[in-house]
């Protein structure tokens, strides 16, 4: 593991990857892999999670070739200096914002969306010019094997290297020290990187995990919130760490959203959804006896419930009569089981939620703004959806990330080049004789005309907003000058002109 740590820092400190035009040919590359290799990839994810082609494609290849298209678009504009404002003493000089390399970082990516969350972080790590240590999970085995067999033929093997392996191989990465870690996966695990981060005071980003609350409003159109929160809560079978994880609403939504739930999953996945080709499989073993454990354990009404252990089946379940204390409201779910549990108004929504930890992602369905301002103003979590689930994963200029327990740190679109960037100031003083005695005050002997003097040149002032457009109009007025001025001319001369001057 030293080895392959030092091999990308040796070739971080040769500079090889602060070239623009080095990282646009490793993201072109990239790009490639994912088109030419999208189908040993999906092939990757169906022997992994029985993952539908669609849900393959979409989610995750489709997904990342946008992604990796995103940074190949948008890296010359990200990686340009920002120049920022100034006060007074800093007029003559040049303020702005560099974005520099962190060096070799570490991602470790989680089995759910094997793909998706080891290489779209890397995506941004490369566009900000990064070494990469990539470890995909050793729980998505085929995925990590087509990680591992393809990068080394598209990037370069000094840069970029996918170490594979499970506990004892990221615990032995986890002892050394490197520039940035971002880690997905379960919180418990992220206190054990955090733990290590510590050590080199390594900073990280967790992309962890919680239960992502549901309110649906009695306000909102019932046919349409039912398909797209199954849909979102079936996906992957559940196994998204932004799935809606639990649903609160009053006694009579309840009833009118199950008959309309039961409808969907029947036109959806047919009479038996064991037999669909369109529903993905639970993980493994351990994950499954979870759930299986949940399910046993619930003082609800199961509707559903049925498992096969031998296929890692669980059909969509959903639960109702239920409190805060049943099994399926201590853990995230990480399943299709759907609990709900009834409140009487918005409010006592708001109370549950905020009583719990901060959640990754919550969900409101409402037809009522005042319901929408409410949540919003009211309530903390990573990201909100009013009236969809899932989607606004595609939207890359919205940060993705969770607050508290759900994580720390965001990424997607530029953020995720933000992350595995150092934003250095960098200040350029003025050498005139101008920027000198500007700035003179500063030296002793020290007096309070000085102490004045300063605190006038520093002081914080709210520029009107169209101070920005002074040296535009100035430019514009200075043409304009300049034409009649040269029209005088031309008439005093006897120059010719044409017409339509
Ligand atoms: P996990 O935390 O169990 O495992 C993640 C990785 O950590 C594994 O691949 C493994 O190599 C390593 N690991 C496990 N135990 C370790 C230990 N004791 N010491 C060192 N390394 C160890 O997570 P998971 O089961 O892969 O994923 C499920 C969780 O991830 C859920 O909570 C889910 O919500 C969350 N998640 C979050 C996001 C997000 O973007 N926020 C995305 C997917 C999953």
């Amino acid at each position: 593991m030293e080895d392959i740590v030092e091999d990308c820092r040796g070739a971080f400190n040769l500079g090889i990857t602060r070239p623009l035009q080095w990282r646009m040919i490793q993201l072109k590359n990239l790009l490639r892999m994912l088109d030419e290799k999208s189908s040993i990839f999906a092939a990757a994810l169906a022997k992994d999670l029985r993952k539908p082609n669609q849900e393959a494609l979409c989610l995750e290849v489709d997904y990342l070739k946008n992604d990796v298209r995103g940074c190949i678009n948008n890296i010359g504009d990200w990686t340009q200096d920002n120049y920022v404002e100034k006060n007074i003493l800093t007029l003559l000089d040049q303020t702005l914002v560099h974005y520099d390399p962190l060096g070799v970082v570490l991602i470790m990516g989680a089995w759910n969306y094997p793909l998706q969350l080891s290489l779209a972080p890397l995506a941004g790590a490369i566009s900000a010019g990064n070494c990469v240590i990539i470890k995909p999970s050793e729980l998505a085995p085929e995925t990590a094997k087509a990680i591992a067999d393809l990068i080394p033929q598209y990037l370069d093997p000094h840069c970029f290297k996918v170490v594979t392996g499970g506990i004892p191989e990221t615990t032995e990465l986890l002892e050394l020290r490197f520039d940035y870690i971002f880690f997905t996966g379960s919180s418990t695990v992220g206190k054990i990187v955090r733990e290590a981060a510590n050590k080199h005071l390594t900073p990280v980003t967790l992309e962890l995990g919680g239960k992502s609350p549901v309110y649906i409003c009695d306000s909102a159109d019932v046919e349409k919130t039912a398909k797209r929160l199954v849909w979102a809560k079936l996906i992957n079978l559940g196994q998204t760490c932004i799935a809606p994880d639990y649903v609160l609403c009053s006694k009579a939504m309840e009833q009118k959203f199950i008959s309309k739930a039961q409808e969907l999953v029947k036109e959806w996945y047919g009479e038996d959804p064991q037999k669909s080709s369109n529903l993905c499989r639970i993980v493994n073993r351990r994950n499954f006896d979870r759930l299986a454990d949940i399910l046993k354990n619930t003082k609800g009404t199961v509707i559903g419930g049925r498992m096969d252990k031998d296929d890692l089946f669980i059909e969509p379940t959903m639960i109702t009569g239920i409190d805060a204390q049943d099994s399926t409201m201590q853990v995230e779910l990480f399943g299709p089981i759907m609990p709900f549990i009834t409140v009487k108004n918005k409010e006592e929504a708001v109370e549950f939620i905020n009583a719990r930890d901060k959640p990754l992602s919550l969900y409101v369905f409402t037809n009522n703004k005042d319901v929408s301002a409410l949540f919003k103003e009211k309530t903390s979590s990573g990201s909100m959806v009013i009236n969809d689930a899932i989607v606004h994963l595609s939207v890359d200029t919205l940060p993705f990330g969770g607050v508290g327990p759900s994580g720390m740190g965001s990424y997607h679109g530029k953020f995720t080049f933000l992350t595995f960037s150092h934003q250095k100031s960098v200040l350029v003083r003025d050498f005139s004789g101008f920027g000198e005695m500007l700035g003179a005050s500063r030296y002793p002997p020290y007096s309070d005309n000085k102490i004045k003097t300063l605190g006038f040149l520093v002081k914080n002032r709210k520029i009107p907003g169209f101070v920005k457009w002074v040296p535009y109009l100035s430019c514009f007025l200075a043409g304009g000058a300049a034409a009649v001025m040269y029209k005088y001319m031309a008439n005093m001369y006897n120059l010719d002109m044409p017409d339509w001057f």
